[in-house]
């Protein structure tokens, strides 16, 4: 197994220096720790579990999380000269949001397909009309390294302004190796630039490109035999996935390129299930994925097996919005005892970058309740990306990922959609936002 980079403390891009100094956050009206469970996911009741305080404070010192919890236990014995206080008063405040499933680096836009799927167009006439994952193929393939960063730094400074401070980001829009490189080598710059933690997964078989159509076996053969080593050499990936779809990649097709994946030290991720019932769900659970994503039409058997074998179920609401699809039912994958996470998917078939929005969807169209959502949006997704130990709750030690919020409590977040909330963000002790 590959050694896990060790965290970076980045500079600061236009933030403020505390060097030295404490930085307490005061007076928060809700303050969500997150704190317990042993470090593992969250399933069942607990996701109902926030580890919620009224009139909270946060300390934190060197970059990590020192104290969290009721103000007057925290400040107690705290020396508050000359800290740096940020008053939060009347706000909510949180761990920052972690989106473990982003598709973030692309080129092209695809505004167009809008008006094909209000017309009732589906995925697959889409795709005959030019447009979809092929379409988005072209232009990235088009792109240069330098074009694809500087989308990149604006599409992460936007997530940083809604609150995600890390995420994970796929390649799987080159399709062939020089372009699933160079997708990775700008997911590698904008780790070492930008302030957001991200996690790289190489997503070779994210569809079969049209050099190959009628042939997957062949790309299969060349994900495995040609891009994985190169991925491997290079250090460019934590996480190996596959879209194990109709049309796409089947069950054993998925199988073999984790399989092999993981010979290279790279943890299996599967897209699961979201159109057809594929096995995506028991093939997770067999081969010890970290996570499996989507999910709308896996069996309960599969998702039974997930739970089992402690595998995540991340659930992706904004697709289903942006494609008119039916929505996972994350309340029936709950009661199976499924620890779930939340992502945006960010892609250009669903361009969002906000969590909060997730959020929102998660509560009205997936039956989640506001604190299953949040919890689903940091701590349990921070585990979908194997980060958990350093964010998405506030214990001591962990990193200072922490955002203040201009609503009174995490009701409001779902609540009130549509709009962003963060007014300050803190990522590694430092204020990057606000
Ligand atoms: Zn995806």
């Amino acid at each position: 197994m590959k050694a896990r980079r060790a965290h970076k403390i980045r500079q600061v891009r236009g933030g403020e220096s505390l060097e030295g100094r404490l930085l307490i956050i005061d007076n928060a009206s809700e303050l969500l720790t997150l704190k317990g469970n042993n470090g593992r996911p969250r399933k069942g009741e607990g996701m109902k579990d926030l580890g919620s305080v009224q009139n909270g404070a946060v300390v934190i010192e060197d970059g990590r999380i020192s104290k969290a919890g009721p103000k007057e236990e925290v400040l107690s014995d705290v020396d508050v000269e000359g800290a740096f206080v940020v008053d939060a008063s009347g706000k909510l405040v949180m761990p920052g949001f972690v989106d473990p499933h982003t598709h973030l680096v692309f080129a092209g836009s695809r505004e167009r397909e809008l008006s094909w799927k209000i017309e009732g167009a589906s995925y697959k006439d889409i795709a005959e009309r030019g447009g979809g994952i092929v379409s988005t193929m072209k232009a990235t393939r088009e792109a240069s390294h330098k074009y694809l960063f500087q989308l990149g730094i604006q599409r992460l400074d936007v997530m940083l302004r809604h609150g995600t401070t890390s995420l994970e980001i796929k390649s799987g829009y080159g399709l062939r190796t020089k372009d699933e490189i160079k997708i990775l080598e700008v997911i590698k710059s904008l780790s070492e630039e930008h302030r957001t933690d991200i996690s790289p997964t190489f997503l070779g078989a994210h569809a079969v490109p049209p050099e190959f159509k009628g042939n997957t076996d062949a790309y299969v053969d060349k994900v495995m035999k040609e891009m994985l080593p190169i991925v491997a050499d290079e250090e460019l990936a934590d996480f190996c996935d596959v879209f194990c779809e109709k049309g796409y990649f089947d069950e054993d097709q998925s199988r073999r390129i984790l399989d092999e994946g993981r010979t290279y030290g790279l943890i299996p991720k599967v897209h699961a299930d979201e159109l057809s019932d594929m096995r995506g769900a028991e093939l997770a659970a067999e081969i010890g994925a970290i996570s499996a994503d989507h999910l709308e039409k896996s069996s309960d058997a599969g998702i039974g097996r997930m739970a089992d074998r402690n595998v995540i179920g991340v659930l992706l609401p904004g697709t289903s919005f942006s494609t008119n699809l039916e929505y996972p039912n994350a309340k029936h994958i709950m009661d199976l005892g499924l620890p779930v996470a939340l992502a945006t998917d960010f892609n250009p078939n669903c361009w969002t970058k906000s969590m909060q929005f997730i959020v929102s969807l998660a509560c009205y169209k997936m039956g989640m309740f506001p604190s299953e959502a949040i919890v689903a949006s940091t701590i349990n997704a921070a585990h979908a990306i194997g980060k958990a130990s350093e964010v998405g709750s506030m214990e001591t030690g962990k990193l200072g990922d922490v955002i203040v919020l201009n609503i009174e409590n995490h009701e409001q977040i779902p609540y009130r959609f549509g709009f962003n909330h963060v007014e300050t963000v803190i990522k590694a002790g430092e204020i990057v936002h606000g």
